[in-house]
């Protein structure tokens, strides 16, 4: 006989980081080592996944961009449905799960039907590529203000970014590699100066990182002619520019001698 738990499990709604297992924070490894069930999705870096012991139950829910809506809908009713049989669920998310992670759907579906949510928070692709690039996002000598935009198509001419780039300002496009040639008409009809400094960083923090650089202009045919792929985020600023990255590299050097 089939018998409804009168208390449901939790779901750990867990940042994974932007790839690199030692940036997970310690509550994020332990939940992934003692995991009953993990729901991932598909930019959670496999070595990450290795570190569940050998009986836990792995779930991908991968999304695809054209079916994005109902899917989220089917794994909101995963999670739900999981912890409604007494199951703790480690939803396992790139980044950060409240930073273009869904996590706020995933949060509010468990709520409303009573449902405990807790959230580990995860570092950001933002905040890790800025870091194994070498390229702080804000600096007192060129940037005060940083802001994490997603570029994905939908949307994106409705969206105002005026403000959010230039002198001073450090830009960091999520999701936008598909629209990157739309990204840059965008921000130069807004004023931009063509010439602004970008950095493409793809699969930061993990072993095959690049970091690519061009002019705001340029920046399209970058991400075409290094066929630039997903998981990728662009920085836009003088935070970005080659020589930002490295007087600061030559300054750490320096300080290691
Ligand atoms: N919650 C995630 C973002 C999910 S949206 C976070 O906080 O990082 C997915 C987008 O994140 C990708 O399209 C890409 O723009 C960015 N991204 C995730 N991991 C990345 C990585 N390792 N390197 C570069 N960009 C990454």
């Amino acid at each position: 006989m089939n018998t409804i738990p009168s208390t449901p499990g939790t779901v750990w709604l867990v940042g994974a980081g932007p790839g690199d297992p030692d940036l997970l924070t310690l509550r994020a490894a332990r939940l992934v080592m003692n995991a009953q069930l993990i729901v991932h999705d598909g930019l959670v870096d496999p070595a990450i996944l290795a570190l569940a012991r050998p009986g836990t139950q792995l779930i991908s829910v991968a999304k695809q961009r054209s079916r994005h809506t109902l899917q989220q809908d089917e794994i909101n009713a995963l999670l739900v449905r999981e912890a409604l049989a007494g199951r703790n669920v480690v939803r396992l998310k790139g980044g950060d799960p409240f930073i273009f992670g869904r996590g706020g759907e995933e949060a509010e579906a468990c709520r409303a039907a009573g449902v405990p949510v807790e959230v580990v928070p995860g570092i950001s692709a933002a905040i890790g590529a800025a870091a194994a690039a070498g390229m702080p996002l804000t600096h007192r000598s060129h940037a005060s203000i940083v802001s994490f935009v997603a570029g994905q198509c939908k949307g994106l001419s409705d969206q105002n970014w005026t403000g959010l780039a230039g002198k001073g300002r450090t830009l960091v496009i999520y999701m936008g590699l598909a629209t990157s040639e739309a990204i840059a008409e965008k921000l130069i009809a807004d004023g931009l100066a063509p010439e602004i400094p970008v950095a493409v960083i793809e699969n930061a923090t993990r072993p095959q990182m690049r970091v690519l650089r061009s002019s705001l202009a340029g920046m399209p045919a970058l991400v075409a002619t290094h066929q630039v792929k997903s998981p990728a985020i662009i920085v836009i600023g003088e935070a970005a520019g080659e020589s930002k990255t490295e007087s600061l590299r030559a300054l750490a050097l320096e300080g290691m001698q």
